[in-house]
């Protein structure tokens, strides 16, 4: 299956493709599309999983939606594609939005050129042939001018090195590695461990068939409901007859959302008027409740307006107090750690099977056979649930041995925290482009917006090179020196940095670099900085 084959054209310079990709995945299913029906490249996408769709074929644990509106979680490049799609809720659930993409695969014929149940390993570049060599975990190697890594940024499971897991007597699962055929929680004793946005929306699902759920919190979180619910034939219709208005609008703000930020600050209202908008905006519910001021990110004490008033929901809704302050007792300003949206999170809590453990108070020691044991007790269980996100975004980028000019390890480059210009090189690694990585919006954004942005900007790329007759580009070192200093830049003009356990900083993972790792800047600052540098014959960059 991944011999040369299908894709239109053949090499032009050597080796097996024109381009390889690694991932299936939004990104990489809409690279192939471009470059391979648009440009006419010979293109292999490499699949470690045994189908396409990335996120949505790993994450299959209860309750798995997705936190942007499904009218705007899709590709807007195909005209024909929005027309003939449509999305049953608010918010699409896992199965339905894996389904969109395997529709997509075969809506463009994409399956052809992509070689699933192939993990890359690692990747060197042959400088004299100006070729990519890949290989595959099980060692075969394909050879490529163009290697994109399409890897995703949330798609390398992080299960914390708990002492003991190795002798837990029951199953444990990671939730971003789910079973395809499922866990029966019926009757069971459960543990999940971790509340983030997964965390968040696993909890209630859980709840329902488990015997009893125990949920480990160590870092309290905030969340706004999503007030999900199937979208009616009315919004079915204004969706499809305000397309191209929506797209404007998710194509020129800074998260890639369909709403903008309002433009005004929480501070020029009155107490009771800012009451009025922050109700008005739980009651509408999901991310948009971000946007109610301007400066909820960026001044702090703007920022203390919302999280009290989340934090004052919180204690309105769980009946236990006790439960209710270890809940509320959230240690960062709201939306500095990936905000999550619930579909009944902090309510479940008030369920008799549901009990919260608080982490802060009394840490995990480890696992044993029977289940987990904290400072204070332990917790005899069938099932662990680890929601424990992911090492995100350097992470499945850093598990492929990639080696660039004169042999250079990217993990080596990358020692001190990624270093990279716009998010989509290195220097050092001629020919390699990276999708939605480190010093990209990314997931600062909603990422189908990111991802079209991206895959288009580097398709026009390799089309400007072939058509000029070049075959190398690079990244220049003063050139990422200076993005990596925009980026910090545009962090440190926000409250993210703020929220020091953030995965953001790659604070989940021990020993990684504290570096914040998005760009921050925005999505629509992001693609016309991009812009620029193209109409500049790619500025920062070499080409030859
Ligand atoms: P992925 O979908 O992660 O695909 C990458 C693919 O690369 C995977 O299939 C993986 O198997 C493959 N791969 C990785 N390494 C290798 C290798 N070495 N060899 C071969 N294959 C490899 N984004 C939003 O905008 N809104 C949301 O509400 C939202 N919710 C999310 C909820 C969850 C639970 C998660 C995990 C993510 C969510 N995201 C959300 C982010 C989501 O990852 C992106 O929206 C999008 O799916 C990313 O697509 P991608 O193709 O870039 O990466």
């Amino acid at each position: 299956h991944i011999a040369p084959g299908s894709g239109a054209g053949t090499p032009a310079h050597g080796g097996d493709f024109d381009a390889i990709v690694v991932g299936a995945g939004f990104s990489g299913m809409y690279l192939l599309h471009r470059l391979r029906d648009q440009l006419g490249l010979s293109v292999r996408v490499l699949e470690a999983a045994d189908g396409v769709g990335g996120t949505w074929h790993w994450n299959r644990y209860p309750g798995a939606r997705c936190d942007s509106e499904s009218h705007s979680y899709c590709y807007y490049f195909s005209k024909d594609l929005l027309e003939e799609w449509e999305w049953s809720e608010r918010y699409p659930t896992q199965p339905e939005i894996l389904r969109y993409l395997n529709h997509v695969a075969d809506r463009f014929d994409l399956r052809r050129d992509i070689a699933l149940n192939t993990r890359v390993g690692s990747a060197r570049f042959d400088e004299a042939a100006n070729l990519w060599q890949v290989t595959t975990a099980e060692g075969r190697t394909l050879s490529a001018p163009f290697l994109v890594t399409a890897v995703g940024c949330l798609s390398a499971a992080n299960v914390p090195k708990i002492p003991g897991l190795e002798d837990f007597a029951g199953q444990w699962y990671h939730t971003g590695e789910w079973p395809q055929e499922g866990v029966d929680f019926t009757g069971k004793r459960v543990g999940q461990i971790g509340t983030g946005s997964t965390g968040i929306q696993a909890v209630p699902v859980i709840a329902e068939t488990a015997g009893h759920l125990w949920v480990f919190q160590r870092t309290a979180n905030y969340s706004v409901p999503a007030h999900n619910a199937p979208l009616s034939p009315e919004t079915k219709r204004w969706i499809r007859e305000h397309r191209d208005e929506i797209h404007r609008v998710m194509t020129s703000n800074t998260n890639g959302h369909p709403f903008n930020i309002e433009d005004r600050s929480a501070l020029e209202v009155s107490e009771e008027e800012r009451q009025r908008l922050y109700e008005q905006a739980w009651a509408k519910g999901g991310l948009q409740f971000r946007a109610t001021f301007r400066d909820l990110l960026t001044d702090k004490a703007a920022n203390d307006t919302a999280s009290e008033f989340l934090r004052a929901k919180i204690r309105s809704i769980v009946k236990d107090p006790r439960t209710a302050a270890i809940l509320s007792n959230i240690d960062h300003p709201y939306a500095t750690k990936r905000p999550p949206i619930d579909s009944g999170y902090f309510e479940a809590f008030n369920r008799d099977n549901v009990t919260l453990v608080d982490l802060r108070a009394a840490p995990i020691e480890r696992i044993t056979p029977r289940g987990i044991k904290t400072k204070d007790a332990e917790y005899p269980l069938d099932i662990i649930v680890f929601a424990t996100g992911f090492d995100a975004l350097t992470g499945p980028l850093l598990r492929i041995d990639i080696r660039g000019r004169d042999g250079r390890s990217l993990r080596d480059a990358w020692k001190a925290g990624p270093v990279n210009y716009l998010g989509l090189q290195v220097p050092g690694f001629p020919n390699m482009f990276t999708m939605t990585g480190p010093g990209s919006p990314s997931v600062l954004c909603n990422m189908p917006v990111a991802i079209e942005q991206h895959a288009n900007w580097i398709a026009d790329c390799i089309a400007g090179m072939r058509a000029k007759g070049l075959r190398r580009i690079e990244a220049r070192p003063e050139a990422a020196e200076r993005w990596v200093r925009d980026v910090n830049a545009a962090a440190e003009s926000t409250l993210l940095p703020e929220a020091g356990s953030s995965w953001y900083l790659g604070a989940n993972v021990p020993g990684k670099p504290r570096v914040f790792m998005p760009y921050a800047g925005g999505m629509a600052h992001y693609r016309a900085i991009c812009d620029e540098v193209a109409r500049k014959d790619y500025e920062g960059f070499a080409l030859s």
